[in-house]
């Protein structure tokens, strides 16, 4: 069976004391869940504080990005070493809105998941059409390309930590979400690609995550289709009056 996994990603926002105010409100509220993985994404400054405010609590630790390179003149860069001596076990890598506006191609989160991997960091591969893509009926193609993009050279044990992201561009911070068929269509073509490349057995074993307005309302539903593993959440795992239920599903 695959453990789901809820993550929260809370790109720009939350400063240190903030995030620490998040996490002990949050903490208590889901304490009790078991069989569910639960990783906030903070901003990188803020890892090495919320290591001992998560630890003994069944909450992890992600990264938003990481560079390829382990070390050297890379001015502004971290690398995987770096962000596993602050604390992260996860990073999330190529989220759309890193292909949007830094410049983000399947060769660099090629680069990066492969430095993840190395780093013994647990890559969070985000991929995902636009509403342009989606209307001309380019969405498979699109998956097909940024997943085959990013994995290119892992064999399949490299590969097997790797959880994937589907993120529809389109419904991401926009309050549309995919209907529980769509985010489906898409999630068994994903797992479709998957076993093409690695076999049944590890695509199988894959967590999928669904990303894109997800919030206590609709995660049931999400939750309920037969290869969704998972949430990649944005605007709601900011409080955890909204991520908690999230991370409550099954309540
Ligand atoms: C995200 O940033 O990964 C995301 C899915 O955002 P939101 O939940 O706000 O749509």
């Amino acid at each position: 069976m695959r453990k789901p996994v809820i993550a929260g990603n809370w790109k720009l926002f939350k400063t240190k004391n903030e995030a620490l105010a998040l996490i002990e409100e949050l903490a208590p509220q889901v304490k009790d869940v078991d069989n569910v993985e639960i990783i906030v994404a903070p901003v990188f400054t803020v890892l090495p504080s919320l290591v001992p405010a998560t630890a003994g609590t069944n909450i992890s630790l992600a990264a938003q990005d990481v560079f390829w390179e382990e070390e050297g003149a890379f001015t502004g860069e971290v690398s995987s070493r770096m962000l596993l001596d602050a604390g992260a076990s996860h990073v999330i890598i190529g989220h759309s809105e890193r292909r949007q506006y830094f410049g983000e191609t399947e060769a660099t989160v090629n680069k990066k998941t492969k430095a993840a991997l190395a780093g013994a960091l647990v890559p969070i591969m985000c991929i995902g059409e636009t509403l342009d893509a989606r209307e001309a009926g380019d969405t498979f193609k699109v998956l097909e390309t940024q997943l085959k993009g990013g994995l290119e050279g892992l064999t399949a044990s490299q590969f097997a930590p790797v959880i994937v992201a589907y993120e529809p561009v389109w419904a991401i911070g926009t309050g549309k979400t995919a209907t529980d068929d769509q985010a489906q269509e898409a999630h068994a073509f994903i797992r479709g690609v998957l076993a093409s490349l690695y076999g049944q057995e590890t695509a199988g074993k894959t967590r999928i995550l669904y990303g894109g307005s997800v919030k206590a309302e609709n995660v049931k539903g999400l939750m309920s289709c037969a290869d969704i593993d998972g949430a990649l959440v944005g605007g709601a795992s900011l409080k955890a009056a909204t991520f908690a239920p999230i991370v409550r599903f099954r309540d």
